[in-house]
């Protein structure tokens, strides 16, 4: 199959992020470290059976985020990503 077969925007891993993060995700901005453009986490591409689960920049298909899980670990790679911004739980 290919890859754009399987592609999907950011809201659907808008429940796996809530597991890990306090906030709602999707609305997060995220500065991808390839290119330096902001998208909101809801408009990235979204590659779900990559293995795991990978999250690619819209503008310049850098991976940004990076999610496997297994054997009760999680390993959350977020190397492609200069920031994230998302709302102060505590505001
Ligand atoms: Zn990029």
């Amino acid at each position: 199959m290919l890859e754009s077969e399987l592609k999907v925007d950011g809201n659907a891993i808008g429940g796996l992020l809530r597991e890990f993060f306090t906030v709602e995700m999707t609305a997060a901005e995220s500065t991808c470290a390839g290119c330096g453009k902001v998208h909101v986490v809801g408009r990235v591409d979204v590659y779900m059976n990559a293995p795991g689960v990978v999250v690619r920049c819209p503008s310049c298909t850098n991976v940004l985020m990076r999610v496997v899980r297994g054997g009760g670990r999680v390993w959350l790679d977020l190397s492609g990503m200069r920031c994230i911004e998302f709302t102060d739980p505590e505001a």
